[in-house]
């Protein structure tokens, strides 16, 4: 069904707020202040099933419901099993956990020297800089902080992250995060971006942000000329389906690129949203007319009630073998499992390699056929030069 129609964005206009003016459709803010937060407001727009209107129910206690017109405006309300509505209309089985599912799933609380900032990687730091989104979705890996709903009360430490980045030498890349950082006023980000610009031995600064497709009318001229003024800034933006890759989505990335802004896409595998083939290619060829590199495809991280919308590991498997030599390499993410307790992210590849031994390596390519390629044994002629080599380029 989607693969047909590559170069078509899906888009709706204004769908159920055509009554609203272009202006007020267009604002952020008005964006923001009309979501919809309560089973009352949800039910006025469509017919809730049992099973999300006991999700709505316990919502409040787990990650709060928040929807924005726009993106709302992308559930086919007739379809209980659309993808857009299973990502954020909450559902009763939220509420089921099992014995492997944990709060802080990835393990990242250990690794707070300050609260709200993981450092984790030895030259990398991710920074939390707010706990609020523009829409939540049911399968947040920090919905133990994120919307509040569970007590966390996180307050982002905005002096003491920057300090602690300043004292540590080793942080050369920064990546901002929460919550959606996008969501702090132009002034705030304006302020944060130049204090880590300051920072000699931070060279690397990037965003995580679904706002691009929660919420496009964040991406103003303002903002992008920030972006431009303490560049370059890299973002990840969030899609998973096809169906989010609207005109407004790809008007924004535009923006964003323009402004010089490189972009990548993380997506969460899911459970009846994502995990088809021909979906996921469809998503991943949309991505790169929009300027997207797809960079990672997350197995879903072992959240408290996400039971129900994780998947099998061999399905990741499958869909990067279907685009891997069927497809644009560029279309292709990095497969990754977050690791529970802490590991990081650990790389979930197909088996191209069926034997390295001491003569050759014995490969298997994308149609499954057979190749070898010979190891020699004295490829690094002298190690001393390429040693003095290395120290020059260092300098
Ligand atoms: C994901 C993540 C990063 C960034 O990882 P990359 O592989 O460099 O994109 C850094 N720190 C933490 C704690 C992370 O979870």
């Amino acid at each position: 069904m989607y693969p047909k129609d590559q170069i078509t964005y899906w888009y709706q206009g204004q769908g159920l707020w055509n009554n609203t003016s272009e202006k007020d459709w267009n604002s952020w803010t008005w964006q923001l202040k009309n979501r919809i937060t309560t089973v009352e407001q949800l039910e006025n727009h469509l017919t809730l099933t049992p099973e999300e209107k006991m999700g709505c129910y316990f919502a409040n206690k787990k990650l709060a419901l928040a929807i924005t017109p726009y993106f709302f405006n992308l559930i086919d309300r007739n379809n209980p099993n659309c993808p857009i509505r299973r990502q954020v209309i909450p559902r009763g089985e939220e509420m089921n956990v099992s014995p492997e599912e944990l709060v802080d799933p990835v393990g990242e609380e250990q690794n707070m020297p300050v609260k709200g900032l993981v450092h984790r990687y030895p030259d990398r730091v991710l920074f939390l800089v707010t706990d609020r989104c523009a829409s939540y979705c049911r399968y947040c890996t920090r919905s133990r902080l994120v919307s509040n709903a569970q007590d966390y009360n996180f307050h982002p430490e905005f002096e003491e992250g920057l300090q602690y980045i300043r004292e540590h030498k080793e942080i050369r890349d920064v990546l901002l995060s929460g919550g959606d950082p996008l969501l702090l006023s132009d002034n705030k980000l304006d302020y944060l971006l130049k204090q880590l610009r300051e920072i000699p031995h931070v060279e690397f600064i990037r965003i995580g942000s679904r706002i691009p497709v929660f919420l496009p009318q964040r991406i103003t001229e303002n903002l992008c000329n920030i972006f431009k003024k303490h560049g370059p800034i890299w973002m990840s933006i969030h899609t998973n389906h096809p169906k989010e890759c609207t005109i407004a989505l790809k008007d924004a990335c535009d923006k964003l690129s323009y402004a010089g802004v490189p972009l990548g896409n993380q997506s969460v595998l899911l459970n009846g949203v994502n995990d088809n083939i021909e979906i996921y290619k469809s998503l991943v060829h949309r991505l790169l007319l929009m300027r997207v590199r797809p960079y990672y495809l997350y197995q879903c991280d072992l959240i408290t009630g996400s039971a129900h919308l994780r998947t099998d590991i061999k399905k990741g498997i499958e869909i990067i073998q279907g685009l891997r030599g069927h497809t644009s390499g560029y279309a292709v993410p990095q497969f990754v499992i977050d690791a529970p307790g802490g590991g990081g992210k650990i790389p979930i590849n197909p088996e191209y390699v069926q034997k390295i031994t001491v003569s050759e390596i014995i490969l298997k390519n994308y149609q499954g056929k057979i190749y070898r390629y010979p190891i020699g044994t004295n490829t690094i002629a002298n190690e001393q030069n390429l040693n003095e080599f290395v120290e020059e380029i260092l300098i």
